[in-house]
């Protein structure tokens, strides 16, 4: 644990009594796995994180396959998927490593295989890896809802052992390893019916299927717990890892692969994808990585990439610290589900924050009042649409009083009422010119004063009672690094918590380890009733990817796995955008973040799968035709899917469905209900909108065709 003698917190699944596992949330290290060799690329241990991709051409098209492993290969994936449905399939893996071999390209394959443990047998002898799916290798889904006493349901797990045993004796001799890849849209009848849907139901699923690997004394495993809802994503694995250390105490575990499925495409697919896998990387959990997007594959190994260096980038930098943390409470109210932080319902000029209030979203800009020429230039294009990209709440460094009252007015003209609050420094002559807007009738929500460890405590005092005075509360923004924070927090409240105060947040530099810190922090001292403002500094740096969203892809993914990996665990009441790309592209990606941690819903969702061997149309075209149908409905979510092996499970998160299900047909889904079969797939998009409007979740904003 780093040299740090603070309190390491251990804590137990909450419904799987004997497992147990201690997690070090402030400063992780990576977990101590064994080493699992994929042909000549060694996962877990101190390797690298590797990064790898599945192909999404048709397993029997040679050529094609040939052609694009290799354009992953030579964008810098490590490892290559090739879906092997069919005997006929898995037979021709061996032409396509054939062809690769006399192409001089090494890189190890991977059989992914559904529903067909003999295609299983003989894709072991092509490929350096097999991916078994516990949920569909040897159950048929039929959605039975029956209860399983214990004699039956261990009649059940019997059965799936014998079907499974010999694939891993095969995979033994040969020197193949296995990824037992859970995902969270595909569980068995049996696990549903006896866990539902959860995080625990994927776990057990997976460990009934290395009961059988470790009677054969096979280790070459690695597991993933794959689900497009990136809080059961991220439970999921983290369950499993205290699972696997209950198991193993003290034992190097099992690698894992880390994904977060059916992300979708663009921004979205890339937001999601950051959120779970940057998360749990930043945790210490995570040996090799796939990100899945509705694109072109190759399009995912510089996202991935990315996800990858910066995780790997921040456990070095944690590294380096080894101070003592001096905390007692847990971050996190429930690392195995998701907990929001109990707090107070509050209001600043306005605007209800914390307790069961939305997370609230912010522009920060500093300079609006020194500088109000350069700051209207920024906002120029920006400032009428701030009501129409929900912009709550805006931020603003303080400056000439007359230039806020003008801000004041310009927004009043625009007819925007969103309070205003201002950044103020911890001196006598800020807080008096701070309060003088009061006079003018502008409402502040709130101050935001920061705070380092050289501050006075005569002025924090001083602070407080301005802030009495006026009432004009005062939000703390820490500018401390992780073992500073809770000395800071003890300065603040050593008078005792009251009205003066009204969120904690941390500087921009601050790293989402620093926030738990501060979450811990605030509940040793009595505050953990008080909002958190997590804050974002979005730079415009010089990018040629800048295409998605305004925002460019290293500030985006950035910002997904900071902002995103909190919200999963529930920190934070509000995200403030300190932006250099303009207004709107900033306070998009911030609801976009809400989204993807699904803290909260402002634009249609689409859980769409990547895309494989399997499928039978153009899914990336597919999807775009449905997004430029629906994507103006709020809330409303849409599974778009290549095929049958995750779409019923899925369909359980989504309200419509769109499956692939044979050449050019497509099964229509309502929830979990098929509602049409065999529908031509020219003819699909307008029968999913048609469905739509039935179930009144329709509105007009887009014409249909
Ligand atoms: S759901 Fe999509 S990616 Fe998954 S197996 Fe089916 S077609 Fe392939």
């Amino acid at each position: 644990m780093n040299g740090a003698s603070r309190t390491v917190l251990s804590d137990s699944p909450p419904s799987v009594g004997a497992a147990s596992g201690t997690v070090d949330f402030f400063r992780p290290v990576r977990r101590r796995t064994r080493v699992v060799r994929v042909g000549e690329v060694e996962i877990g241990g101190d390797n690298p994180i590797r990064i790898q991709s599945m192909t999404n051409t048709d397993t029997m098209d040679t050529a094609a396959t040939v052609e694009q492993t290799i354009r992953l290969v030579e964008s810098g994936c490590e490892i290559v998927r090739v879906t092997a449905p069919s005997i006929r399939d898995a037979e021709n893996l061996r032409e396509i490593r054939r062809a690769l071999d006399g192409r001089g390209i090494e890189v190890p394959l991977v059989a992914d295989i559904h529903f067909t443990p003999n295609a299983a047998l003989i894709a072991a002898e092509a490929v350096e890896k097999v991916r078994i799916n516990p949920g569909n290798y040897a159950d048929k889904k039929k959605f039975e809802i029956r209860d399983y006493d214990d004699s039956e349901y261990e009649a059940e797990i019997a059965r799936v052992h014998t079907r499974f045993r010999p694939l891993v004796v095969r995979c033994r001799e040969l020197g193949v390893a296995m990824r037992i890849g859970t995902n969270h849209g595909s569980l068995s009848d049996r696990i549903m019916n006896r866990y539902g849907d959860t995080a625990e139901g994927m776990v057990e699923s997976a460990l009934e299927f290395l009961d059988v690997c470790e009677d054969e004394s096979y280790r070459d495993i690695i597991f993933s717990m794959k689900a497009s809802n990136t809080q059961v994503a991220i439970q999921a694995y983290r369950l499993l890892a205290a699972r696997l250390d209950a198991r193993s105490p003290g034992e190097p575990s099992y690698p894992f692969h880390v994904g977060v499925t059916e992300a979708g495409d663009g921004e979205d697919g890339r937001i999601k994808s950051a959120i779970g896998i940057g998360s749990l990387l930043e945790d210490g959990l995570g040996d090799t990585i796939r990100v899945s997007l509705t694109e072109d594959p190759v399009r995912e190994i510089p996202v991935a990439r990315e996800i990858a260096e910066r995780a790997e980038r921040v456990a070095r930098d944690r590294a380096t610290r080894t101070e003592k943390i001096d905390v007692m409470s847990a971050p996190i109210a429930n690392r195995f589900g998701h907990a929001r932080r109990d707090t107070d319902r509050t209001d600043w000029a306005g605007l209800p924050i914390g307790g069961e209030e939305p997370i609230r979203v912010e522009l920060d800009l500093p300079g609006a009042l020194d500088r109000p020429a350069e700051v209207a230039a920024r906002l120029a294009m920006d400032l009428s649409a701030l009501r129409d990209i929900e912009c709550e709440s805006l931020l603003v460094g303080i400056g000439p009083f007359e230039h806020l009252v003008d801000l004041a007015n310009e927004f009043a003209a625009v007819g925007l009422d969103m309070p205003i609050s201002l950044r103020v420094l911890l001196a006598d002559a800020d807080l008096e010119q701070a309060s003088r807007p009061l006079d003018s009738g502008v409402k502040i929500g709130r101050w935001v004063v920061s705070l380092s460890a050289s501050a006075k405590d005569a002025s924090i005092t001083g602070a407080r009672e301005a802030a009495r005075r006026q009432g004009i509360p005062i939000e703390w923004e820490l500018q401390a690094v992780d073992h500073e924070i809770p000395a800071l927090v003890g300065r603040i409240f050593a008078g005792g918590v009251d009205a003066t105060t009204a969120a904690l947040s941390l500087g921009t530099a601050a790293s989402l380890h620093d926030y738990r810190v501060l979450s811990s922090a605030l509940a040793d001292r009595g505050a953990a009733r008080l909002p958190i403002v997590l804050r974002q500094y979005v730079e415009a740096v010089e990018t040629k990817s800048i295409e998605l969203v305004g925002v460019p892809v290293s500030e985006l993914l950035d910002a997904s796995v900071r902002l995103g990996s909190l919200l999963c665990d529930g920190i934070g009441d509000m995200v403030s955008i300190d932006s250099r790309v303009g207004a709107a592209p900033a306070i998009d990606l911030a609801y976009r973040v809400l989204q993807g941690a699904r803290q909260r819903t402002t634009r249609t969702e689409y859980i769409s799968c990547p895309s494989c061997g399997r499928t039978l149309f153009d899914l990336e075209e597919i999807t775009a035709r449905i997004k430029g149908r629906t994507d103006h409905l709020k809330g409303v979510k849409i599974a778009i899917m290549g095929c049958i092996v995750n779409g019923p499970g899925e369909m359980a998160d989504a309200d419509f469905g769109y499956v692939g299900s044979g050449v050019g047909q497509v099964t229509l889904y309502v929830g979990k209900q098929v509602v049409a079969r065999a529908v031509p797939e020219a003819e699909a998009t307008d029968r999913l909108v048609d469905l739509i409007r039935e179930h009144g979740q329709w509105v007009e904003g887009s014409t249909p065709e």
